[in-house]
């Protein structure tokens, strides 16, 4: 319908009742925006879901910062020991490294928090508070500033308050009885973690960690697979997500929304450069390796999965034309390009300007931006860069790249499952063949999962244990939901 480039009418708002009512929307315009920008709906959440979401809610209000309840934590916490039965307990959530991969660990600690009835405060030191809204009615979803556990930030695997740690060291054991334990465990998820560690996936050590009032975990990793393994969890989990490959669509539905600034990078582009379109392709191309940042074996890559599963038409010879077209009558095809670099946007595009379509179909693309490299720290690249994320998501088919989180959360937010391009090999010497595959689910794949049998304490193939938790195609050991 070309009359109309934006939502199918009338658009939902609330998601379906994903969204609590109320949440002021001029501080944060994209949350009730962007259904009109979207032309997929999305899943839709469980009745169940919903009501679990505006009861965690009505926690964070209890249990939030400028509380009784959370000056009376902080107080236990420098007195370093556990309460008896405290009315709140905490998840601290330290996200760090590229914006995927600090989205994906923020949607994990949510998780968490939600099935442990904790708070969730996010470590506000990564930018968490310039480039998202606060998700959460009448309190704040941000680590005050003033926590007073010293450089917590610099946790790390040889941090000696870590779960890990404390088991290994015997200072803690799946036994000791509650008034022994601790005010804090630290949990380090992340994706160079140890066996001890790992125990975090096992029901009895969730047993122990329940009783400790807070728990400040680090990852860079999307856990939510591994929280499908832990016994405990999997019935509430079941009645949560009965479409489990649908477990981050919701999730990050939900918590993450662009601040007005990033916003309004996203509808400017949105408006001027893919509304109008018939047809909004997005292809997300991340090189790891930097001789591939121009690499003719990986423009080929794209061009041959784009052609093969009709995602693009394909071009004619040089000088060759299709039926002459009516000006203006012809269907109109819009990419979204993002990357690091310009030069595969220069090459697509000047293909598609250098000769005609099969079709007569007029193809147009576009890339936001072209950083040259993953910088830290800086506001304008991470907003940029959470702009080209949401724009994706915005797209009617996604192509991405294998292995990266940055793709995994527009895929997520948007609702498609991707054709994926396989990582391309250190020593290429021709487009990888085949050169993409069409992604089983939409979720985003947990890279370092545990493999390990915690009631027969051996090894295990945790790919194996449950028909939706699966290894991933484009990280063989990984696991995702589907
Ligand atoms: P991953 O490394 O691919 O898993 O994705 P991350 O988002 O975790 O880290 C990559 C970081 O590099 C991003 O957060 C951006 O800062 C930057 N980056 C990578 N690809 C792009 C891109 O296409 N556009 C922009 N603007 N930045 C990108």
């Amino acid at each position: 319908d070309r009359s109309f480039p934006y939502a199918t009418s009338p658009p939902d708002k609330l998601l379906g009742g994903l969204l609590p009512d109320g949440l002021d929307e001029r501080s944060c315009r994209s949350r009730y925006e962007s259904s009109m920008y979207r032309r997929n709906p999305g899943r839709r959440p469980s009745p169940l879901l919903i009501a679990k979401l505006r009861k965690h809610e009505e926690l964070q209000r209890r249990c939030g910062p400028n509380t009784n309840a959370y000056n009376l934590a902080i107080e236990q916490l420098r007195a370093g020991k556990s309460a008896g039965s405290p009315e709140c307990k905490y998840v601290v959530s330290i996200s760090y490294r590229g914006l995927g991969n600090r989205i994906l660990a923020a949607a994990s600690a949510f998780l968490y928090a939600v099935l442990t009835e904790r708070a969730l405060l996010v470590d506000p030191s990564n930018k968490m508070d310039e480039l998202f809204c606060e998700p959460f009615p009448g309190t704040t979803w941000l680590l005050p500033r003033d926590f007073p556990l010293a450089s917590y930030t610099n946790f790390s695997i040889d941090t000696a308050k870590s779960y890990g740690n404390m088991l290994r060291n015997k200072v803690l054991s799946a036994d000791a009885p509650p008034a022994e334990l601790p005010a804090f465990a630290y949990l380090h998820l992340d994706h160079d973690y140890g066996h001890e560690d790992k125990m975090f996936f096992c029901d009895d050590d969730q047993r122990l960690l329940s009783n400790v009032q807070w728990l400040v975990m680090r990852t860079d990793l999307y856990t939510v697979p591994g929280l499908f393994l832990i016994t405990a969890f999997q019935e509430e989990l079941d009645a949560l997500f009965p479409e489990r490959d649908a477990a981050f669509h919701h999730l990050a539905r939900y918590l993450f929304y662009p601040t007005n600034h990033v916003w309004g990078l996203v509808t400017r582009y949105y408006r001027a450069y893919l509304a109008r379109a018939d047809l909004r392709v997005g292809i997300q191309v991340r090189n790891f390796d930097p001789r591939h940042a121009q690499s003719p074996h990986v423009l080929r890559q794209i061009t041959s999965c784009v052609w093969r599963e009709k995602v693009l038409p394909e071009v004619l010879a040089t000088g060759e034309h299709a039926a002459p077209a009516t000006p203006g009558a012809a269907r109109s095809t819009a990419v979204l390009m993002t990357s690091l670099r310009p030069w595969y946007y220069e090459r697509i595009k000047g293909m598609y300007w250098d000769h005609a379509t099969a079709t007569g179909e007029d193809v147009s693309v576009h890339q936001p931006s072209h950083e040259g490299q993953q910088q830290f720290g800086k506001r304008s690249h991470d907003g940029r860069a959470w702009a080209e994320m949401y724009l994706l998501s915005l797209c009617d088919v996604l192509v991405t790249s294998g292995w990266s989180t940055f793709g995994y959360v527009a895929q997520g937010l948007g609702g498609v499952a991707p054709w994926v391009l396989h990582k391309q090999p250190a020593n290429l010497t021709a487009a990888p063949d085949p050169p993409c595959f069409r992604d089983v689910s939409m979720e985003p794949c947990f890279h370092a999962p545990h493999v390990y049998d915690c009631k027969m304490k051996r090894g295990l193939d945790t790919g194996e244990v449950l028909p939706h938790v699966r290894h991933c195609q484009d990280v063989s050991w990984g696991l995702k939901l589907v």
